[in-house]
């Protein structure tokens, strides 16, 4: 047995099984490449699920982990540390927030965002108003009330029952929302572009509408963006292509360069009903990851980053085009923007993903039958070209299986 048969006979023997791991074990990654331990490489269209957005490696990444971990790991929440207020200031300074609270993941964010908004809408408009809106294809996370505002039945269904008063509408269906805000209505939340459920826009008319009836019915208007913000859609948040700005957003996947952390951006009126003891953490906001964060978030900032990610964003949507026009069988649609696009599939997309390992790809799946391209921000032209030929092979090899 090899080593790598080994760890993989170890994990099913060891960890429990919610996840189905293709045949190799990662080793190491190299700017926008991953390498297993058979030393087999994998040109990496995932980035860990949209949160290696700088690649592996940087070098400003590396040293600001290692100088921060030498220094100060780990305070806890109860003192004061540099990095964390400085990070704060700078999401604050970047968006339409007022004020930040730091968590470890997006699911975490989500959580906290409920519970914001719930005591803003308790605290300024009485009791009852604690409902909240959500849209069919949304992900907002795993945990209980996260999970509660989560369209997909398979993820809900075992663990049942969630938090009552969770509404779920079609996306941009403004006559549907106009019909089901109420004064009990506390928040909406949506994804200003879905991730997870299929890689689904936002239509700018829809996200406009949802802010004027949010203020009509005095409901916050929640923008998750812990996988569509922070530069993956060549604007630093998803929510300015629309010109739409939340009362509350959640961050997470990126913010960390591959180290967890979320946050809680908000408006100083949702903020301000927030005392001390309403919510808090251990681990959040940790030295470390701050100061990473933080030198993730000057890199990611940056209008020349933001620049590239919409010059080689549209390299690969002209290039999408192309191989749409190529499989019109195959390729059903193609979705996105920057660099978060959507492939359905008219075959299955897993034999897609597990096709791409053979050929040193690495995909993932959305929703029912999409491919979701998620890459690294720093991908260039080369590595769009280098993806587009393995996705013919792809492509070329599955429309001939089913021939
Ligand atoms: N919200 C969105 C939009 C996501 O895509 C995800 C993860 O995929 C989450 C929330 C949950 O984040 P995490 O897995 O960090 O808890």
């Amino acid at each position: 047995m090899s080593n790598a048969q080994q760890l993989m006979a170890d994990e099913k023997q060891y960890v429990l099984q919610t996840y189905k791991r293709p045949p190799f074990v990662l080793d190491h990654g190299e700017g926008v490449y991953l390498y297993d331990t058979e030393g087999k490489q994998y040109l990496d269209f995932c980035a860990g699920i949209a949160v290696n957005a700088l690649g592996y490696g940087d070098k400003d990444v590396l040293a600001t982990a290692d100088g921060q971990a030498h220094k100060l790991v780990h305070t806890s929440n109860l003192y004061y540390t540099a990095p964390m207020i400085r990070l704060a200031k700078k999401l604050v300074e970047r968006s339409f927030a007022d004020k930040v609270f730091f968590c470890n993941s997006g699911t975490e964010a989500n959580e906290g965002a409920m519970k914001f908004a719930r005591k803003w809408a308790r605290k300024n408009f009485g009791e009852g108003k604690t409902e909240f809106i959500a849209f069919a294809h949304s992900f907002h996370g795993r945990t209980f009330g996260a999970l509660s505002l989560t369209a997909k039945e398979k993820y809900r269904a075992p663990f049942e029952p969630l938090i009552p008063g969770v509404t779920f509408l079609e996306l941009n269906d403004i006559a549907a929302l106009e019909r089901a805000m109420s004064a009990k209505t506390c928040a909406v939340i949506l994804e200003p572009i879905q991730g997870e459920g299929g890689i689904y826009p936002a239509q700018v008319e829809f996200l406009q509408a949802v802010r004027a009836l949010c203020d009509k019915h005095h409901a916050a208007l929640i923008f998750d963006e812990v996988q569509c913000g922070m530069g993956r859609t060549g604007k630093l948040w998803a929510y300015e292509w629309a010109g739409v700005a939340p009362d509350i957003m959640t961050l997470a996947k990126p913010l960390g360069g591959g180290l967890p952390i979320g946050a809680i951006l908000m408006t100083d009126k949702i903020g301000s009903t927030i005392e001390p003891g309403d919510h808090g953490s251990t681990f959040a906001a940790n030295a470390t990851v701050c100061a990473v964060a933080e030198v993730v978030f000057d890199k990611i900032s940056d209008a020349k980053m933001l620049q590239h990610v919409n010059q080689v964003g549209t390299y690969l949507g002209e290039k999408l085009d192309a191989l749409k026009a190529e499989f019109p069988t195959l390729v059903k649609d193609v979705r996105g923007r920057g660099l978060m696009w959507g492939i359905d599939l008219t075959l299955d997309t897993n034999k897609a993903v597990s096709k791409g390992y053979d050929k040193g790809l690495i995909l993932v799946t959305a929703g029912e039958n999409t491919l979701r391209l998620v890459p690294p921000l720093v991908i260039e032209n080369k590595h769009v070209d280098e993806f587009a030929d393995k996705l013919v092979a792809i492509l070329t090899e599955m429309s001939q299986e089913s021939a």
